[in-house]
């Protein structure tokens, strides 16, 4: 499951696309996921897993159109916050890491549209 207290209302580009690393440190157990070494050559010599994808790149427990795995998701999928990232980032740095390749450019605009719904806001 995302984290709820983002309104994602059908959004699965978090899904899509993205290396979700298992966080032993978070408290994610890795025998509970399907796995792949991490893409990143570097870490996958670190023994760090990511959750399996499928050939078209989505994750392997998406479903038509939201999460299979309801409250069982890695920590990164149940913390993660696109609002928060682009509030905190900036989002001329935000846009500036998706060039780079560093985040989805659609995360970004989507926190972007988001950040209204921020409580703090
Ligand atoms: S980009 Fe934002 S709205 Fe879309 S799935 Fe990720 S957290 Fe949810
Ligand atoms: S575990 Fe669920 S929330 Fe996390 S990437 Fe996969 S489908 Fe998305």
């Amino acid at each position: 499951m995302k984290n709820v207290f983002v309104p994602c209302d059908g959004c699965t580009l978090c899904c899509r696309g993205n290396a979700i690393s298992i966080h032993l440190e978070l408290g994610d157990d890795t025998s509970r996921y399907q796995t792949f070494p991490h893409y990143i050559p570097e870490l996958a010599e670190k023994g760090i897993v990511m959750l399996a994808h499928n050939p078209d790149r989505s994750c392997i427990y998406l479903g038509a159109d939201s999460c299979t795995i309801h409250g069982d998701a890695p920590a990164l999928c149940r913390e993660f916050d696109c609002r928060r990232l682009v509030k905190d980032m900036g989002y001329t740095k935000a846009r500036k890491a998706a060039k780079k390749g560093l985040l989805k450019p659609g995360i970004v605009t989507r926190g972007l549209n988001l950040i209204p719904t921020l409580n703090d806001f």
